[in-house]
């Protein structure tokens, strides 16, 4: 490809919207250009990329087993009133009315579809296990796209699902599944981690995700360096430090004017905000709910969801906190009625806590559970955060941020009951099918390895997924010599199947180079008058800093050997 000729251009500004290192440089790079938020247009150096990933992505499911299969974006909504499901995702849904006034989603996932579809193919016994793939367009309505194509609204996803006889066979397919995803980070050039996650709105009981870290990620990953136990803050476990103990003294109605967050209260009063409890309002299917947790700890939202079992949970309105007769910012949970009251479990290790007293500018010292409230529910509801303990070897639990770039679910028998796919068994018994869904969305994977593999300049791909694998670099092309051995070299290096862009722009080398560097092509030939004089031209790797000078007759055996050993290792 002439650089010439590529209808993207580099640019040098920062995009101002552009907080990630990958948002700035596939920007600047003209990879990518945003149609509306969320919602991007990918160039043809994008493309490429994301070509490749499709390929290993395709090729380790064809060996894992998978069929590939391609359903309609158009999902009718019938399909998601019968799993249940619609309620679940929410507002994250796109739906459209057609001519008939009929809804249709557009596909967020498609287990409904795959499970309809197994259903009408899979008859006995003899028709399992299966797994059906497909590469295609997703849609989801993100309340906050960010980061470039870390979180966007339309982007293309892997979505794997599989069918099988029992538990047996889904823990065989789960372990196939884990392999392959453990290839594709491999082959992508991206390390990750695998940890334990929550299901959330897909349904099922195992979940594990896989993360690359990042400090730009939006997950927090919890972890235990000694015994190797790691969860995604939504799912994590901890034990948290005991607060205060001691022998339980009095109530004490203390006046605290104009107190209102627990910072304020806390030092207010002096004491550490692990003496104090928090009061939070949680709008949850329509009704508000009070909960009571440590001053030091924040509500995990995902359990206190699971635990009520809830399609809609939110932090109340102020509107809505005073609609139920509660003062905001002196709420307590000591003598409320009529609202019910969860209560984590942590606040049993500590005694002597400062509450709200439900009247303005009065809090209550020394409160005691269960001697001074009730709970309607007593359960951990708590976000685990870096200095709890691990629960399975008492250690100190450290925490890091990172990008969730594929995650699967063992979904087992719930939806295919739902959806009446079913198989006959060898006795004649009819079973639900138990299934399993495995997912990669790829813009993530490609802008999660460049957040992984960039510097200051640019990208570093990694060869099995750069745009081109050889950066064609000529300076001072008035020169006679320098033109010619440019475009020999691209026609003999093109004419091999290397992959080359050629910089066959009028600009000065300082330009080239720069581009060069921001585009991250792998390899970098550079020839100028100065090489030729030598019969030679430079090489060198994106990655290091040192070039090394080859002769004219070698560079084409040369970089036809760097390039398919990288190939064949990919
Ligand atoms: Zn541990």
């Amino acid at each position: 490809m002439r650089f010439s000729k590529l209808i993207s251009k580099t640019q040098k500004e920062i995009p101002a919207d552009a907080d990630t290192a990958s948002h700035q440089f596939m920007i600047r790079a003209g990879m990518i250009r945003q149609l509306s938020a969320g919602v991007y247009s990918y160039l043809p150096l994008a493309l490429r990329s994301i070509k490749k990933i499709e390929n290993i992505i395709r090729d380790e499911m064809d060996k894992a087993g998978g069929q590939e299969v391609t359903l309609p974006v158009l999902q009718p909504k019938e399909l998601w009133d019968k799993s249940g499901r619609g309620e679940a995702f929410g507002k994250i849904l796109f739906s459209v009315l057609d001519r008939k006034e009929r809804e249709l989603v557009l596909g967020p996932t498609h287990e409904e579809v795959m499970a309809d579809l197994a259903g009408y193919f899979v008859k006995s016994y003899r028709d399992l296990p299966v797994m059906l793939y497909q590469i295609q367009t997703k849609f989801r309505d993100e309340p906050r796209p960010r980061g470039g194509l870390i979180r966007v609204r339309e982007f293309t996803m892997k979505d794997l699902y599989s069918f099988d006889l029992d538990e047996k066979g889904l823990d065989d397919s789960y372990q196939r599944m884990r392999q392959a995803y453990q290839n594709i980070y491999r082959r992508t050039g991206l390390p990750v981690i695998m940890i334990e996650a929550d299901s959330g709105a897909i349904g099922g009981k195992d979940s594990s995700e896989f993360m690359a870290i990042n400090d730009c990620g939006e997950d927090v990953i919890i972890y235990c360096e000694k015994c190797g136990y790691a969860a995604n803050s939504e799912k994590a476990k901890s034990i948290k430090l005991p607060g205060f103990a001691a022998r339980p003294e009095p109530m004490e109605e203390v006046h605290t004017p104009d107190q209102k967050t627990i910072e304020e209260v806390a030092s207010f009063l002096s004491v550490k905000p692990v003496r104090t409890l928090k009061a939070v309002f949680y709008y949850a299917d329509g009704e508000i709910v009070f909960v009571a947790i440590r001053g030091d700890i924040e509500v995990n939202e995902i359990k206190l969801k699971n635990l009520l079992k809830v399609n809609e949970l939110r932090l109340a309105t102020n509107e809505e906190v005073e609609g139920a007769h509660l003062v905001a910012g002196s709420a307590s949970p000591v003598g409320l009625k009529g609202i019910k009251i969860i209560v984590d479990e942590a606040i049993k290790n500590g005694t002597n806590y400062v509450a709200g007293a439900n009247k303005q500018d009065y809090h209550i010292k020394n409160v005691n559970f269960p001697r001074d409230f009730t709970a309607d529910i007593v359960a951990d509801i708590s976000l685990a955060m870096a200095g709890d303990v691990c629960i399975e070897c008492g250690t100190t639990l450290k925490s890091v941020r990172g990008i969730e770039v594929g995650h699967i679910f063992k979904l087992g028998t719930a939806l295919a009951e739902k959806m009446g796919a079913y198989y006959t068994d060898a006795k004649g018994n009819t079973k639900p099918i138990v299934m399993g869904s495995y997912g990669i969305g790829v813009g993530r994977l490609l802008a999660s390895v460049a957040e992984a593999s960039h510097d200051e300049k640019g990208f570093i791909w990694p060869l099995s997924i750069a745009p081109y694998e050889v950066y064609l670099c000529p300076l001072f092309l008035e020169n006679e010599r320098v033109a010619q051995a440019a475009e020999r070299l691209y026609d003999e290096l093109t004419e091999c199947g290397i992959e080359v862009l050629f910089d066959d722009r009028d600009d000065s080398p300082g330009v080239k180079f720069n581009d060069a560097d921001l585009l991250g092509i792998p390899l970098r030939v550079t020839i100028s008058p100065k090489t030729l004089d030598k019969d030679s031209v430079e090489l060198k790797w994106r990655a290091e800093k040192n070039s090394e000078l080859v002769a004219v007759s070698d560079i084409v055996a040369k970089l036809k050997e760097l390039v398919l050993t990288a190939r064949n290792n990919a």
